[in-house]
């Protein structure tokens, strides 16, 4: 840092933006600051003591799960873990039954007791031959055959998206499990943990540093012209980074309704899907997922909604063109660096983010010892190019 003017401005507290400011700071002897127009960092993995005393996830359940090893190695850093492996039911037909659907689940909703060579037997007798498999509702049906579908899927999607499956990308449910053994956790990563102190305190010690500063409650357009940077980490929306000019990119929405109960177990799995009934789509237990002990305990209902904060982009071919446009301006947009799920418009796990954070810093790092190699070899060619 020159004088009073910072080397990077980032933008969001959430994954992307705080591993870039801890790499930056940490390893690279950068000045960052940090802005977040929430009240806390953490983004949407922040979590909190509510008043009764139970750790929760104000934005929704987030449970870590990732093949990376680099990623959780690098996470590791600032958190110990607690082993988790997750696990799911979904109302269905007046029982809770395992999802993502295995041979438990179609044993107890046919009163069947398959074994797993029969039940692969049993779902291709029930799958239908799709060709090509262009929408969701082809990946599933094409799995399992309409009547799962209709059970445990057709509807739980229209209410998350208020589209009908077959309105929607192949891709949002192409990584669907079905399985023919009894194999119940959600997800099969090899690295499946919580941080054990939980989220927030992660971010905490990642941000650490005597080269970060932290600015919460400032909304980049309230600030941005009063900071003096020379170079851009923006992980907030990027159609509203270029003021919406080819369009709104839409967004799903969530409503979380959190609730403490006077008792210490609410229901039998940490989540329960409900497909069928209900507005909501799911409910959380957060004990389940922190381990805590507790008399009480707390759960969060999720409402979709159209409006509100911007959490799923919505796949459809149209949108993926307009982000196209946003995304070609990015990329021609000097000293800004565009990172994380609402700036790319893709909905990526928090591995995911860590690990196209990570990729950028090592461009960014890469590029800064090229020019000051060829600065040391007097090409008088400076990084020191943006300013602010
Ligand atoms: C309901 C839900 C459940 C999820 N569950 C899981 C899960 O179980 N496992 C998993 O791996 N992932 C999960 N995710 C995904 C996870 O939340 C994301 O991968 C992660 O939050 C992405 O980090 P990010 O930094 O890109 O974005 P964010 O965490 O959204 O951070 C971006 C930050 O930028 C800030 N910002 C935006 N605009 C501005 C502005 N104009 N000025 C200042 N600040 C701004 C925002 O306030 C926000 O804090 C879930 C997501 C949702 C919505």
């Amino acid at each position: 840092m020159e004088g009073n003017v910072f080397d990077y401005l980032i933008v969001g507290a959430g994954f992307a933006g705080s591993v870039l400011a801890e790499r930056l700071a940490s390893d690279d002897g950068a000045k960052v600051l940090i802005i977040d127009k929430r009240p806390h960092i953490g983004g949407n993995a922040f979590d909190h003591y509510n008043d009764a005393g139970i750790l929760v996830h104000k934005y929704g359940p987030h449970i870590f799960h990732t093949n990376s090893r680099e990623v959780f190695e690098y996470l590791s850093r600032f958190t110990e873990w607690r082993p988790y492996e997750h696990r799911v039911l979904a109302s269905v037909d007046g029982q809770l039954l395992p999802i993502p659907i295995n041979l438990d689940t179609i044993n107890r909703l046919y009163g069947l007791s398959l074994t797993s060579l029969q039940a692969a037997d049993f779902l291709s007798s029930l799958a239908e031959r799709r060709d090509p498999v262009r929408t969701s509702e082809d990946v599933i049906v094409s799995k399992v055959g309409r009547e799962l579908y209709e059970k445990f899927f057709r509807n739980y999607t229209r209410k998350q998206w208020d589209l009908d499956p077959s309105q929607l990308d192949a891709t949002v449910t192409a990584r669907v499990p079905v399985r023919t053994n009894r194999d119940d956790r959600y997800f099969s990563d090899t690295y499946q943990a919580m941080p054990l102190r939980g989220y927030t305190r992660l971010f905490e010690n990642m941000l650490d540093h005597p080269n970060i500063k932290i600015l919460l409650n400032a909304d980049y357009h309230e600030v941005v012209d009063e900071i003096p940077y020379r170079e851009m980490i923006y992980t907030g929306p990027v159609d509203e980074f270029f003021d919406y000019c080819y369009g709104k990119l839409p967004y799903r929405s969530l409503l979380f309704k959190h609730e403490t109960i006077d008792k210490p177990v609410w229901q039998p799995a940490p989540v329960v899907n409900y497909p069928n009934e209900h507005l909501y789509t799911r409910v959380t237990e957060f004990k389940y997922l922190t381990g805590q002990e507790h008399s009480k305990t707390s759960i969060v209902y999720e409402y979709p909604r159209a409006e509100g904060d911007p959490y799923y982009p919505v796949p459809r071919p149209d949108n993926a063109e307009m982000y196209k446009r946003y995304k070609a301006l990015a990329d021609a947009t000097p000293f800004v660096h565009f990172v994380g799920r609402l700036a790319t418009y893709k909905y990526y796990n928090m591995d995911q983010v860590v690990a196209q954070a990570l990729k950028l810093y090592s461009k960014l790092s890469g590029a800064r010892s090229t020019a000051t190699r060829a600065f040391e070899n007097g090409s008088g060619l400076t990084f020191v190019n943006h300013p602010a």
